[in-house]
């Protein structure tokens, strides 16, 4: 019920009449039928009270003397009725009496009697006693004293007879006389009515005033949630207006609050709320408002509040017709031109708070031909504002909870980011690592082959220099004469040790070249037979020369069924496997063998010719780099002046332009394999 009190504070309506309740009639009411022992039933002393109009009358008074009779209809306003003819003003006061017949069941229980908040002061009297009053009854303004509150007063009836008096005096505001009704029940009864209106209202104006504090400080920590402001706005004022209205909370907190303030906050409270309402819906649907209807409504409802402002109590109050068309003006403008637009364009919730807008108008208008007379209804509005209002609240939260999940997917996103930055990073270092790794290794090999061109050097000057030097020694002696004879050992000598040096030169040459690819390779495809078989052919000779056996075993038993080819420049080949013989002839000891045989390797289509003779032997140790340059073993050197470890080098380079490998396998003292593996094409 308190809903619409919220709102617009219809609370000046006729309750509406229940046809089993009793009524009074010529000022008498009966309530014999009325047990309170049986019954928690509150009756509302409804009907015809006498009333006597510009008359303030104490309860002795009106006993003493004999009045012409008038009756007045309660609920109701007396500017509503007619005395001769002639309509009752707004203003004025007056005296009402009831005469209460009680069931003797009731005497000397325990009733409470409702005083409701008669307009703008009032005192009553239960059996010549005074009970109740508000602010202070006068004839004229200067001496009323408005204050606008309800009581419970308790009572124990010694008869069965009750007699009401009531003074009312209005200079103050709109509503005047006995609007609302009196209401009497057991005090139980009564009392649980009291506690829960005033709970109710108490629980609303809390609820409100805590919800704008939630709302403004949902603004203040951020401040582009402008809606959050206007929402707490609304929230305050509507926690405001309840706190005004009824009674209830001025009668226990505020009793010595003004009761011009009062009034104001009450009317101003709903035309403010409902300026912070446009602004609201404007954020909420910022597209869709209507800049020029906006501005005015706004700028008509600052110049009424202007207005409540400073005016007296009686002429803005007379005004309420004024504040229900701009609440209506105002839901009307959201109703036939904002909300139409945002489900037009599917915005979120538009069409809830049409249809919530809706049933506030149609329960107002219900309400107002109900408090014109119109016809017989119940009060809606109420229920039409709660509507309203809680479809404002569920958008709200909901608008909030949106921005909620929208951040909760940017923070994921952003950890996902995050997530991938690492892994790029982690990937990036790897790589980086990478670098550093072959820039390491880059780093090693060049400082080796500063290290090799090093020993190169030293190695050419001083396979140079020794056989340049001993040849220039023998020259010498002989242009001195210090040789007398055998002149042709000494000049054989100094030509062997010249056709060395031209020989190292060659090789160099012939080697740098191989190295910096400076070779031209004509490749042909050879039987793997036919070329070993030309092997054989050139160097069998040689080798019986130095009285060794070179064994060429061409035919394996693949080679008897399939044609195997290798494509290669048969020129440098032969000088490879030239140097591997020659190798085997020089390190092996007289009556030797050197044998060549091929290995076919079918799965990954390759041959190996194996160079293996029983000779010296290399040692282990130099074994994996003997294909570098200028490796020797010493016994090598001082084997035969002609080797200079520049031989397998050559072979190696030769080899790997073929797209093959080289490789040895030795035992000091038994003999070494050389071995060269090359593609092989098979048909
Ligand atoms: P060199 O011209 O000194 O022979 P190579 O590069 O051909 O140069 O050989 C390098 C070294 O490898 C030789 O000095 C020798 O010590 C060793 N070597 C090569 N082939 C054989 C072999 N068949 N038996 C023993 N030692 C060998």
């Amino acid at each position: 019920m308190l809903f619409i009190v919220v709102f617009l504070g219809f609370t000046d309506h006729p309750s509406a009449q229940n046809q089993m309740e009793p009524i009074a009639v010529n000022g008498k009411i009966d309530l014999q039928q009325w047990i309170p022992s049986q019954s928690d039933e509150i009756i509302p002393l409804n009907g015809q009270w006498e009333f006597y109009w510009k008359k303030l009358l104490s309860p002795q008074q009106l006993q003493k003397t004999s009045h012409e009779q008038i009756y007045s209809y309660a609920p109701s306003e007396w500017s509503k009725m007619s005395i001769d003819g002639e309509k009752l003003a707004n203003t004025g006061f007056a005296t009402y009496r009831l005469s209460i017949r009680l069931n003797p069941s009731a005497v000397n229980q325990s009733l409470a009697l409702y005083i409701p908040a008669s307009c703008s002061a009032y005192k009553v009297w239960l059996n010549n006693k005074e009970i109740a009053s508000s602010g202070i009854v006068g004839t004229n303004p200067m001496l009323e004293k408005p204050w606008t509150v309800s009581h419970v007063v308790y009572l124990s009836p010694t008869s069965q007879n009750l007699e009401l008096v009531v003074q009312i005096s209005n200079f103050s505001q709109r509503k005047n006389g006995m609007w609302d009704s009196f209401l009497l029940g057991r005090a139980d009864s009564i009392t649980k009515k009291d506690n829960l209106d005033f709970s109710l209202q108490l629980i609303m104006t809390g609820s409100f005033a805590i919800m704008s504090i939630f709302y403004f400080f949902t603004f203040f920590f951020r401040r582009t949630n402008v809606m959050a402001l206007f929402f707490s706005g609304i929230c305050i004022l509507l926690s405001i207006r309840l706190s005004v209205i009824d009674g209830y909370i001025l009668r226990n907190f505020i009793s010595d609050s003004s009761f011009v303030v009062v009034n104001k906050l009450e009317y101003i409270s709903i035309i403010l709320a409902m300026i912070f309402l446009i602004k609201y819906i404007s954020h909420l649907f910022p597209n869709e408002k209507h800049p020029f209807i906006s501005k005015t409504l706004t700028l008509i409802g600052s110049l009424y509040s202007i207005f409540i402002l400073v005016t007296p109590v009686t002429i803005f109050t007379s005004t309420l017709y004024f504040s229900v068309c701009f609440v209506i003006l105002v839901f009307s403008y959201h109703v036939f031109y904002v909300y139409p637009f945002a489900i037009v364009r599917k915005r979120d919730w538009a069409l809830s708070n049409l249809i919530a807008s809706i049933i506030v108008i149609v329960t107002v208008i219900n309400d107002g031909f109900y408090y014109m007379g119109y016809f017989t209804s119940v009060v809606l509005a109420y229920s039409g504002f709660f509507i309203y209002y809680l479809v404002q609240i569920i958008t709200m939260a909901n608008q909030m909870s949106k921005a909620y999940e929208e951040l909760e997917v940017v923070s994921n996103r952003l950890t996902e980011l995050n997530i991938n930055l690492e892994n790029k990073v982690k990937e990036r270092t790897g790589e980086l690592k990478g670098l550093n790794e072959k820039l390491s290794a880059s780093n090693a090999k060049l400082k080796s082959i500063e290290k090799s061109r090093r020993e190169f050097l030293s190695n050419i000057s001083h396979d140079l220099g020794t056989p340049m030097q001993s040849a220039l020694g023998f020259v010498e002696m002989m242009i001195k004469g210090l040789i007398k004879e055998n002149h042709q050992k000494y000049l054989q000598i100094v030509f062997e040790k010249l056709t060395f040096i031209n020989k190292l030169s060659d090789d160099l040459f012939e080697l740098t070249k191989l190295e910096e690819n400076k070779i031209i390779y004509h490749y042909i495809e050879v039987d793997v037979g036919e070329f070993l078989k030309e092997i054989e052919k050139n160097f069998s000779l040689d080798f019986q020369r130095k009285g060794l056996l070179l064994q060429v075993e061409l035919i394996e038993p693949f080679f008897q069924k399939e044609k195997a080819y290798i494509r290669i420049d048969t020129f440098r080949m032969e000088q490879a496997f030239q140097n591997l013989l020659q190798n085997a002839m020089k390190y092996t000891p007289k009556r030797g063998t050197v044998r060549i045989h091929a290995e076919f390797i079918i799965d990954a289509k390759k041959v190996i010719i194996h160079i293996s003779d029983n000779g010296i032997g290399i040692d282990e140790s130099i074994l994996p780099e003997i294909f570098d340059r200028f490796v020797k073993v010493d016994e090598a050197r001082t084997a035969s002046t002609e080797g200079i470890g520049i031989g397998l080098s050559i072979a190696k380079e030769i080899v790997h332009a073929h797209n093959g490998e080289i490789f040895a396998s030795s035992e000091k003292g038994k003999g070494s394999t050389f071995s060269i593996m090359l593609p092989v094409k098979v048909e």
